[in-house]
């Protein structure tokens, strides 16, 4: 493997933060991203200061994902204990790029509330934080312009001194398998299957390609997500274009669309957030595959 990737570049406040004993939280999706991440920073970083901190999509996710043992592992669920699904349909409507509360609400609001309390339940790592996403330039335009080391204002209160750190965003989706492999590892077996990324089964901004693969991969989920569309009239896409358009894939299994949604009955996304579907492939996932997202897009 190449020293770029075995190396990753440490800025160096970080350095003395993790030197000083802060605690190093790796936002971890079970995603290539989140695994790759995990190898590199538990290479330099002490073991006592090293955690996983992990949101689990209930009822949307993939089986089999989750953190790998290199890090011990905190758990955030959501302390309502209601689902995605849940909150659509007492919404009315699916959350957007414009109105991401899935975000928020599902990842990053439990993933801020499990790193406060352990901290306060710690008091070794000084309230000192260095929060790690899995974010890369590569991913898109919006996310190349994002800054690698910067302070974490949210986190940054009553006390606690916090930074979000990009440990791999100068590497790309190969890079990332490469150092899965040698480290003698295995992606989520849903790669292998065809998919790109490795959120929410069915993503408010996966590409075409990805929510074809998921309805094949995932039929019942799949059924679920379209049925809820027809309920409350409303498009997981923010193109305004039912899932079965989308996929080509009726939930009866039929394979063809053919009952594909009644466009009439559905409530459009407004113009302005209506895309071509020719640019569906463009859009990134707002959830960097490390599973928290904070503040990121
Ligand atoms: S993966 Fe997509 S649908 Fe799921 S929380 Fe992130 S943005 Fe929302």
């Amino acid at each position: 493997m190449s020293s770029r990737i075995a190396e990753i570049r440490v800025p160096p406040q970080c350095r003395e933060m993790i030197r000083a004993g802060a605690l190093v939280a790796v936002n971890h999706s079970g995603g290539k991203d989140s695994q790759s991440m995990t190898i590199l920073l538990s290479r330099i970083v002490p073991r006592a200061q090293l955690v996983a901190v992990h949101a689990p999509p209930r009822g949307v996710g993939w089986e089999g994902a989750g953190p790998h043992a290199a890090a011990p592992l905190i758990m955030a669920p959501v302390s309502s204990g209601k689902t995605l699904l849940d909150r659509v349909e007492e919404r009315g409507m699916w959350p957007s790029s414009q109105a991401r509360w899935c975000t928020s609400d599902f990842k990053r609001t439990p993933i801020e509330r499990e790193l406060r309390r352990y901290l306060n339940l710690n008091p070794r790592f000084g309230n000192r934080l260095v929060n790690c996403l899995g974010i890369r330039r590569d991913e898109s335009a919006a996310r190349a312009k994002r800054v690698a080391w910067r302070r974490n204002q949210r986190l940054s209160v009553a006390g606690r001194e916090a930074f979000d750190w990009l440990p791999i965003f100068d590497l790309s989706t190969e890079d990332v398998f490469l150092v899965i492999r040698a480290a003698g590892q295995t992606p989520h077996w849903a790669y292998a299957a065809g998919m790109s990324r490795l959120s929410c089964s069915f993503c408010i901004m996966a590409s075409r390609a990805d929510l074809r693969r998921a309805a094949e991969l995932h039929p019942k989920l799949y059924r679920q997500y379209v049925e809820i569309e027809r309920r409350i009239g409303h498009t997981l896409s923010p193109s305004g274009v039912s899932l079965p358009e989308l996929t080509g894939i009726s939930p009866s299994g039929s394979g063809d669309g053919a009952d594909a949604m009644d466009l009439g009955r559905l409530r459009s996304r407004p113009a302005a957030a209506r895309r071509p579907l020719a640019r569906r492939n463009d859009l990134k996932s707002p959830c960097p595959e490390s599973g928290a997202a904070q503040g990121s897009g």
